[in-house]
């Protein structure tokens, strides 16, 4: 027989404040529960009828290991054909680690939707912010912003508990002034998914999330994911699935939800540009890879100040970055930065030096300089010495350079 992910029973279950939407699961002949939480005030949104929230969350993970779907409680007819004549070959076919599998459970074509809310995910990141801000006031009300939802559901390490969780409650606090700044309700879901993948998410996240929502399809018609990249970067071949969001998106809408790839118009650069407009980012906007504050210093950090900077935005991030620590070093700084661009693996960085070199050009070829004569050759000393050198030497060393600086 082949290898099978049993959706046993779906139920829910009231407890403290939350309401958890919970499938019993058996993988493999292996026992197991997946949840998600919600707010008890939502619970009469939450949907238990129908497998849509586990079946998405999930089918990544059994396109992986090979194992079909199977259960007796129906699955949306949308998401159903979808999934069967477009998500599965599609993937199966273009994607090296996805297996051809079969989604073995009845169908239900019934629209639960009865608030008509619209939502999307607040990270206080660029690309977040984007989706929030170009969906305040505008013209079409039915796609107006309703409600701001913040998850955890593998984005904060994939190891799931108390690291995750800990994590979490970092961004919820973030979360929760965006929320009363721009007076619309905020939700918090938590999971267990984590423990299930036990996998980065980078080939699952936007189903992770997707699935998350359709949990609580009653309450959303409408469900804005930010893209990861604008739409000319599109790729159905990616190892990461934010490169073929839309794709995922058109897949995971059914009868009652549907989901929209927000950004997707627009590239890095235009989205920073976009969202500077807006006072509310000021001391909240979080890019950094390294946690829930701006260390200043990482790649993304960096790219971050850059873009602020041509903007001749700087002053105005003062709470969210150290901009003095920036400007006093800002020609070496801004050298790093290109020395990060050099080959423009990442758009965002020609999109800020295509406009440095305008406005400023001896600067420009100053970093463009410095990057090559200094910077690089710094660079591969310090690889080396990585290589070559015990892991407690080098930190007894990037502690003495922190004494230093
Ligand atoms: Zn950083």
């Amino acid at each position: 027989m082949k290898s099978q992910m049993y959706i046993e029973a779906i139920s829910k279950q009231e407890y403290e404040s939350k309401t958890r939407l919970v499938a019993s699961l058996k993988i493999d002949g292996v026992e197991k529960e997946c949840w998600f939480d919600y707010p008890s005030e939502y619970s009469r949104y939450v949907c238990d009828e129908r497998i849509d929230a586990f079946a998405i969350a999930l089918i990544p993970l059994a396109m992986r290991k090979g194992l079909d779907i199977k259960s007796s409680i129906p699955i949306s007819e949308k998401l159903s054909y979808q999934l069967r004549n477009y998500y599965i070959p599609i993937l199966s076919k273009y994607q090296k680690t996805f297996k051809k599998i079969k989604l073995l459970c009845p169908c239900s074509s019934a629209n639960y939707n009865m608030k008509g809310a619209v939502g999307t995910g607040v990270s206080c990141g660029n690309d977040s912010f984007y989706s929030i801000l170009k969906h305040i006031d505008i013209n079409e009300k039915d796609f107006q912003l309703t409600h701001l939802v913040t998850m955890n559901v593998g984005s904060f390490g994939y190891q799931g508990g108390e690291f995750s969780y800990y994590w979490f409650q970092k961004e919820v606090k973030k979360a929760k002034m965006v929320s009363s700044e721009l007076n619309l309700p905020l939700i918090e879901i938590n999971s267990n998914l984590m423990e299930i993948y036990q996998e980065n998410h980078s080939f699952s996240g936007t189903f992770r999330m997707a699935g998350a929502i359709l949990g609580i399809q009653k309450l959303f018609s409408k469900y804005y994911i930010s893209a990861g990249v604008d739409i000319k970067k599109f790729d159905i071949t990616s190892e990461v699935n934010d490169d073929y969001d839309m794709f995922n998106l058109l897949v995971a809408s059914n009868e009652s939800t549907t989901f929209y790839s927000t950004g997707l118009e627009a590239t890095r650069f235009e989205r920073t540009k976009y969202i500077t407009r807006y006072t509310v980012t000021y001391d909240k906007l979080t890019v950094c890879m390294c946690g829930n504050e701006n260390c200043g210093k990482c790649a993304k950090c960096m790219q971050m100040l850059g873009a602020l900077y041509v903007l001749n935005q700087l002053s105005n991030y003062k709470k969210s970055f150290d901009v003095d620590k920036f400007e006093k070093h800002k020609i070496m700084n801004l050298a790093k930065l290109r020395y990060y661009g050099l080959w423009y693996k990442t758009h965002f960085y020609k999109e800020i030096y295509s406009v440095f070199k305008q406005e400023q050009p001896f600067t420009y070829w100053l970093c463009t300089v410095i990057a090559i004569t200094i910077i690089y050759p710094t660079e591969m000393i310090k690889k080396f010495v990585k290589k070559i050198l015990p892991e407690n030497v080098i930190k007894k060393l990037k502690k003495i350079i922190k004494k230093d600086d």
